[in-house]
């Protein structure tokens, strides 16, 4: 019975395997990849470098544009790997140039379906940000937030968070030679589209902390995408014991998911306050390495109709920031389908804003960015998993009169 299963399965053609990439890898993993292809071990370090420079600084999709490693070594690696980026599902640009991207990344071990994560790009006067995901979904579940609804979770690889960076880069064309295509010399900054990462994506990037810091070290490094860290931002809705480490391992910015200002609503709208209540997650704040009037935290705070927008609450912000190294980011809520609140009006975000500019912080409200194309803030939530219709009436029994926003 065996001997005749196994000849049946034998007879069985198997879809050829996609080859894996090499792109977003960081040193160790091209090192690996090398010696695999047959790299002897001594030149390996300069092969990762030349490696690095074609992928990071360059932008590359072919081994064949590799012109300073061997023919031979180029068909070796292109036998065995690929230079691919995440699959676009969707390719979305709003009325005010926001792009959005859903991405399909590839099955890892057991995954029968492909999960999806989205990107974000949003190009302002003289900066361009870039919005990147962490995780598939999210483990939390703050009742604002689209992304916390998702069922579908994991981490997203080190290799997958940069290679969000690369697809936005090759979409946008913020590589050198998409500028100067005569010279193919390097963009300076001042040229660069993408300026600024922020982790603010889908997930929570402190519970992905080695695969998100490996991505940021890729991100940052000088020989390659350059972006300094000064201009990454990772926030959190309050892993209070990761925060310092981070921190000191990183050097990146910080912003910190507020939200409330006292614990009882906190506990309830980003329950990971039940873990970390608010006077420990600003401790941590306070001890943040690096902290100082030119490195600010900034925190972010979801302007909700009748939750949270009270003058009262502005006050109590400020008073409890008083002493950090504080911006304030105030967010408009940004509606999704079936969500339990509806943004606070103007007027009131206008009032609450002024209360918070009296205290010495600069125009704290966050204009909404690519609403029209569900980008903004907190409506990310890769269309794979869709709420059941059951959980759909309940929410929708919960606030029946969602608008759209400030
Ligand atoms: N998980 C991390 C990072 C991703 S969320 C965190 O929570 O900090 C990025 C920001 O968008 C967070 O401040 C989050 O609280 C906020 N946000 C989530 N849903 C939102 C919504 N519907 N409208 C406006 N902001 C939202
Ligand atoms: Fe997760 Fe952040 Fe959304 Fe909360 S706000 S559910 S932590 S992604």
């Amino acid at each position: 019975m065996t001997l005749l299963a196994d000849q049946a399965t034998s007879h069985v053609e198997e879809a050829p395997q996609p080859k894996p990439s090499m792109a977003g890898l960081g040193r160790e993993g091209l090192r690996a990849a090398l010696s695999e292809a047959g790299v002897p071990e001594k030149q390996l370090r300069m092969r990762v470098g030349q490696l690095w420079s074609w992928l990071y600084a360059r932008g590359v999709t072919s081994f064949d544009d590799m012109t300073d490693v061997s023919k031979e070594l180029r068909s070796a690696l292109a036998a065995r790997f690929s230079l691919g980026r995440p699959e676009i599902v969707t390719e979305q640009v709003s009325v005010d140039g926001t792009r959005k991207w859903l991405l399909r990344l590839a099955p890892q071990g057991s995954e029968v379906k492909a999960p999806e994560i989205e990107t974000v790009y949003i190009p302002e006067p003289g900066r361009g940000t870039l919005c990147i995901s962490s995780q598939v979904g999210c483990t939390l579940n703050c009742t604002f937030c689209h992304t916390g609804t998702q069922r579908l979770v994991r981490n997203l690889t080190a290799q997958e968070i940069v290679g969000q960076i690369l697809l936005a880069r090759d979409r946008i064309g913020d590589w050198p030679g998409a500028a100067a295509p005569e010279d193919g010399r390097l963009l300076p900054d001042a040229e660069r589209k993408i300026t600024n990462i922020v982790l603010m994506g889908m997930g929570e990037p402190l519970y992905n902390f080695d695969n998100v810091k490996e991505a940021v070290a890729t991100a940052a490094d000088g020989e390659g995408l350059s972006v300094s860290k000064r201009r990454i931002t990772l926030s959190t809705s309050g892993v209070v014991p990761e925060i310092g480490r981070w921190g000191a391992e990183t050097g990146t910015m910080l912003a910190i998911s507020l939200h409330a200002t006292n614990d009882a609503l906190r506990d309830e709208i980003v329950p990971i306050n039940r873990k970390w209540p608010i006077a420990e997650l600003l401790e941590a704040c306070r001890n943040y390495p690096g902290l100082s009037n030119a490195k600010r935290i900034t925190f972010e705070y979801v302007m909700l109709k009748g939750v949270n927008d009270s003058l009262a609450e502005a006050r109590a912000l400020v008073r409890l920031l008083a002493g950090i190294p504080a911006k304030i980011n105030l967010i408009p809520f940004n509606p999704w389908p079936g969500a339990p609140y509806e943004c606070s009006d103007w007027d009131q975000i206008e009032r609450f804003a002024e209360v918070v500019n009296k205290a010495g912080y600069a125009s704290p409200v966050r204009t909404p960015r690519g609403r029209d194309i569900y980008a903004a803030c907190g409506q990310l939530r890769s269309a794979s998993v869709k709420l059941k219709a059951s959980e759909r009436g309940k929410a929708a029994a919960v606030a029946p009169a969602v608008t759209s926003g400030g």
